[in-house]
């Protein structure tokens, strides 16, 4: 393995864990650094972090680079930017990602303003490939593609920088698959003493209240959800008691929430969640791109429409061309007859 040019990921913690969506982009830092023969690299900061280490490691890591101080404690984004600017100087990482969670939003443009190097937010994937600018004839090769939708939705766009390093992105939550977790880790764990002093905090944090989400989209194996077409608030009452009968949870399109059906924090799709359950039934839901975004990954999906043209049923595993609010209660029924 060569040792520069290394693939990065910013481990984000909370609550003395690791959180969900770094580890999914060390499952996708992974399938770049053997593309490139590289090594991938977890990047902990904090306070007690090195506890966390090995759990980087048995996540796919073949490296953790550990900067605590007690300065770190508390996630400032100017001391936390200040640290990992110096260890991205030092070591000259090819890539370096972090989740598009509200601190990787954070903590990445500082970085790459600070490096002066370019940064795609909100990837919904990434690639190794090439890249010729047809202005120079110069040809790039073995450089991040930076894939994500653009144009309000309407384009998947495809963003380079192949000037600068590291290229950096920041990866939409819930997008890249778990890596597998190993039994028992291999790798170094490299611990760099930050150059942070206490005058560096420009904020202190009086008081930390974790809110957490009333659902957990993300983690429900089974999911109903509810597009316009369902009509009424009442008509979405259906696909609640669908998902309760099915022991899985209720989603929806922007469209369903803007109609005041539910709850934002329900939305899938771009400017919601992506999910990938192992059941998606889409009742009512036309298929927008912007709603395939968040759920096209799933294991099987349902599609039930009135349109047999409708465009969810070109990722639907299976289809049934009818009115939700008379198949819903027949499923409903077939069932609760099935499982009695
Ligand atoms: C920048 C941007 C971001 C966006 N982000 C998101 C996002 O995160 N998530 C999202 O969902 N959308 C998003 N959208 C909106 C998206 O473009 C669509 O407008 C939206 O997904 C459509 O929702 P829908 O399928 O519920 O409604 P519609 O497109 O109106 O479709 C309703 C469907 O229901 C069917 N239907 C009607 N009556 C019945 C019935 N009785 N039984 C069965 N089927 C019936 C119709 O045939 C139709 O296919 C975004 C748009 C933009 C521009």
């Amino acid at each position: 393995m060569e040792q520069e040019g290394e693939v990065w990921v910013y481990i984000q913690h909370q609550g003395k864990d690791v959180v969900e969506p770094s580890l999914e982009v060390l499952g996708k830092a992974c399938e770049l650094a053997a593309a490139l023969k590289v090594s991938v690299a977890g990047i902990l900061a904090g306070e007690k972090v090195d506890v966390l280490a090995e759990k980087v490691l048995m996540y796919g890591a073949q490296k953790v680079y550990v900067l605590q101080s007690r300065h770190l404690e508390a996630y400032s984004p100017v001391i936390y930017a200040k640290a990992l600017c110096k260890l991205i100087r030092s070591k000259r990482p090819a890539i370096f990602l972090t989740a598009a969670t509200l601190q990787g939003r954070d903590l990445a443009p500082r970085i790459a303003s600070a490096l002066r190097v370019g940064l795609t937010a909100d990837c919904t994937d990434l690639k190794i490939g090439s890249y010729t600018d047809h202005k120079t004839r110069q040809e790039y090769n073995n450089i991040l593609l930076q894939i994500r939708p653009a144009w309000g939705g309407n384009i998947i766009a495809t963003i380079v920088s192949p000037q600068t390093r590291p290229q950096m992105a920041t990866i939409r939550e819930g997008i890249m698959k778990m890596p597998p977790q190993v039994r028992s880790s291999r790798g170094e764990i490299m611990h760099i003493p930050p150059d942070v002093q206490a005058g560096d905090i420009k904020t202190t944090v009086l008081k930390r209240i974790l809110t957490g989400r009333r659902v957990n989209l993300k983690a429900a194996g089974i999911i109903v959800a509810g597009g316009a077409g369902m009509g009424t608030k009442d008509n979405f009452d259906l696909l609640r008691q669908l998902a309760h009968a099915l022991g899985g949870e209720v989603a929806a399109t922007r469209a369903a929430v803007d109609a005041g059906f539910i709850d934002h924090e329900y939305q899938v799709g771009q400017t919601g969640i992506s999910v990938r359950p192992k059941l998606y039934i889409a009742c009512g839901i036309s298929g927008a791109v912007q709603h395939l975004a968040g759920m096209q990954e799933s294991g099987k999906i349902i599609a039930v429409n009135t349109d047999p043209d409708a465009p969810i049923f070109s990722v639907a595993h299976y289809g049934i061309i009818g009115d939700a609010k008379d198949v819903v209660p027949k499923l409903i029924n077939t069932y609760r007859h099935l499982s009695h």
